[in-house]
């Protein structure tokens, strides 16, 4: 370990070793107290420099205003939705994210969550730890030739799209921004937002949390879903209306989600959702890998000590250039 740099570090959700390890080579002083309630970080905060949570922790102005000598407010992984970054930005307070650490591991079980929901593995799964030998029971469907929607082509809706061509899927992609050239580099088609709905075999959101996405998959939008169709959402749960969704299930061929409104899901239209055979759903692990929690830690350390202006003294750990 360095000599203490004058910087203290509170760390409240689970993160990598190697991370801990480097934010104390750097000098800092770390306090390592995952999952510690609200108003234990509301009572502690003024002691430290650097918060780091993960979706969990809604740093809110409140937490921000007691962060008496804040100066970096670092979310160990992608979405800042939980965050009040204009705020916190308004404060002098930095907020850096991992942006692109997770993107692989997001987009591997995405394409996972659309072969299980192809080949009904769910059921099948179910079907033979409880017994019952159910080859014959459910149908399956092949990926190859299939048109898949995606919805938000960034980081994670081009690697899906990328992954999908490479097995014969016919890609259409919508996004607000001008992504023509990277959606033709998969040999996909850049369409509105209604034509994909409607002539796609399979949905992917892959949008960010904000106004114009929130329930962006609305009774009216889910109307133009294909009988059969699979929606499958690894982005944000409030992209989606739930009451909505559910009055459709029976006509979809199948719905897998990661994320969901509330997690884990207590309500009494989540739980029906979550319980009903059509819908697989995984507690938000689209970025929980071993790869991708490393390589989070890293870049989230790098941020962190260029805001502090404090030298790295692991080379892997420098930001990208
Ligand atoms: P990104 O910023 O690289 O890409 C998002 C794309 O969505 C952009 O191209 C943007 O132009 C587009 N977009 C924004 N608003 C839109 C709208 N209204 N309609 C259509 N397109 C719109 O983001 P990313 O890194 O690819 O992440 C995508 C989503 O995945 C985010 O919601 C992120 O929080 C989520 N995510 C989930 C997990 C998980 O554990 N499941 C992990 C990491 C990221």
């Amino acid at each position: 370990m360095s000599a203490f740099v004058g910087y203290r570090v509170l760390v409240v959700d689970r993160v990598s070793g190697r991370f801990l390890e480097g934010l104390r080579e750097a000098g800092l002083e770390v306090e390592y107290r995952p999952g510690i309630p609200r108003d234990v970080l509301l009572e502690i905060i003024k002691g430290f420099d650097v918060l780091v949570f993960r979706g969990g922790v809604i740093v809110d102005r409140e937490v921000i205003d007691r962060g008496l000598r804040l100066r970096v407010l670092a979310r160990y992984g992608v979405g800042l939705d939980n965050v009040d970054v204009d705020y916190a930005v308004s404060r002098g307070i930095a907020v850096v994210n991992a942006p692109t650490a997770s993107s692989q591991s997001v987009a591997e079980l995405t394409i996972g969550l659309i072969i299980v929901a192809l080949r009904s593995l769910h059921l099948h799964i179910d079907s033979v730890k409880r017994g019952v030998w159910s080859k014959g029971l459910y149908k399956g469907r092949e990926l190859y030739g299939k048109k898949l929607g995606v919805i938000g082509f960034g980081r994670i809706g081009s690697r899906v799209a990328r992954f999908a061509a490479a097995m014969g899927v016919r890609v259409l992609a919508y996004d607000v921004r001008d992504v023509r050239e990277a959606v033709e580099s998969v040999g996909g088609e850049l369409v509105g937002l209604e034509d994909l709905l409607v002539e796609s075999d399979i949905v992917t959101l892959h949008v960010p949390l904000t106004p114009s996405t929130y329930r962006m998959m609305d009774e009216g939008r889910l109307r133009l879903l294909k009988d059969g169709a699979i929606l499958v959402n690894t982005s944000r749960g409030p992209m989606v209306d739930y009451e909505a969704l559910l009055k459709h299930i029976e006509r979809l061929g199948a719905v897998a989600l990661d994320v969901l409104d509330e997690e884990p899901p207590r309500s009494p239209i989540l739980r029906k959702l979550v319980e009903h055979p059509k819908v697989i759903v995984t507690p938000h692990i689209g970025a929980e890998t071993i790869e991708a929690m490393e390589r989070v830690g890293e870049e989230l350390l790098a941020g962190i000590l260029e805001v502090l202006g404090v030298e790295t003294p692991n080379p892997r750990a420098r930001p990208a250039t």
